[in-house]
């Protein structure tokens, strides 16, 4: 009896044990409920293999998934004092800020990196929604205005990828006044005659999508994320009627004009390629010639130009994107040359 109780039934007991599956080894759909094993789920980009159902993603493994070779530099956020307003809900805004740096191991809900993209140099500016619901405080507001300064200085593509519930509650006022300043660095990559593209994931809310995530050149979305100002209930309740299916959806946005693509996250990385590439090789070679004057530059990047514009809209069409002509760096060159005339 008391070997069996004391030796046989531990030793069973720990293989057992051994053999129990973790709780994290498996997890449930979300929308199928059907069930993903964590390996083929991460391979699959946290995409569900069943239905195809876009869960969230780690802002570092977002990262990596769109750079060449997963390969990018992590540029520090700038300093900004913190808890202005000594702020306190429940809790003060200062421990709920301690957490969060514990907690995700980051100075704020931003990460800035450098990198390439298909060769091309690229500023991201990505958002981390576990710090904070990746709300939009003064120290994100001062990120993205240093980002947008270091495309400019670097003469990079601009990229910002907001997963955001919105304005920093906590920091009042001065998270509002972000809303401003992140347009104005917005505007200013513009003025450069860099491509500002905005990749929508969910969700984009709030003072984000009131601010500079809706003045991209492009916008992409990825599918079914909630894009919004108002939670949907408030403006049911607002307006007394039943809002249509889908409602604030990047699919409907699509429908609606104010998304241009709506990419699957495995397609992200290459329709990306594709845009930096027209805008990069085949625009902006055929703006350097026509300023410079060059005889050999004029001749092939005038041919270059031709065919590029040309397969530019035939690439951008075939993403079913409605991309903006208007707003892309070819056409905001021209009125801007006028003013310089003039003066
Ligand atoms: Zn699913």
């Amino acid at each position: 009896m008391n070997w069996l109780t004391n030796f046989i039934r531990p030793k069973i007991r720990s293989i057992v044990e051994q053999k129990d599956v973790p709780d994290n080894l498996w997890q449930k759909c979300p929308s199928c409920e059907g069930m993903l094993f964590h390996r083929d789920l991460s391979e699959n980009m946290n995409v569900c293999y069943h239905c195809g159902h876009h869960m969230p993603v780690a802002v570092m493994q977002r990262l990596a998934m769109l750079f060449d070779d997963g390969k990018f530099r992590d540029i520090p956020l700038p300093k900004v004092p913190h808890d202005p307003l000594k702020f306190k809900d429940r809790k003060k805004y200062g421990d709920r800020l301690k957490e969060s740096r514990h907690k995700t191991r980051r100075e704020d809900a931003l990460v800035i990196a450098e990198g390439a993209i298909g060769g091309l140099p690229a500023i991201i500016a990505a958002f981390d929604f576990s710090f904070m619901g990746g709300s939009m405080g003064a120290a994100m507001g001062e990120g993205i205005v240093a980002a947008a300064e270091l495309a400019v200085s670097r003469s990079a593509a601009f990229i910002v990828i907001p997963s955001s519930g919105g304005a920093r509650m906590q920091e009042g006022m001065i998270s509002l006044m972000q809303m401003p300043r992140t347009i104005i660095a917005a505007e200013m990559v513009k003025d450069a005659r860099l491509p500002y593209i905005v990749i929508l994931t969910d969700p984009t809310t709030g003072g984000v999508s009131a601010s500079f995530a809706m003045i991209g050149d492009i916008h992409m979305a990825e599918p079914g994320c909630t894009i919004g100002f108002a939670g949907k209930r408030v403006i049911q309740e607002t307006i007394r009627e039943e809002l249509p299916p889908g409602f604030q959806t990047a699919e409907y946005l699509l429908d609606h004009g104010m998304v241009d693509m709506v990419i699957p996250r495995r397609d992200m990385r290459e329709t990306l390629i594709r845009i930096l590439d027209l805008i990069f090789n085949k625009h902006m070679k055929n703006h350097g010639s026509r300023d410079k004057n060059g005889r050999a530059a004029t001749g092939s990047g005038g041919r270059n130009g031709k065919n590029g514009n040309k397969k530019g809209g035939g690439a951008l069409a075939s993403l079913k994107g409605k991309a903006l002509p208007g707003k892309l760096p070819a056409n905001t060159n021209k009125p801007r040359a006028k003013k310089s005339a003039k003066r």
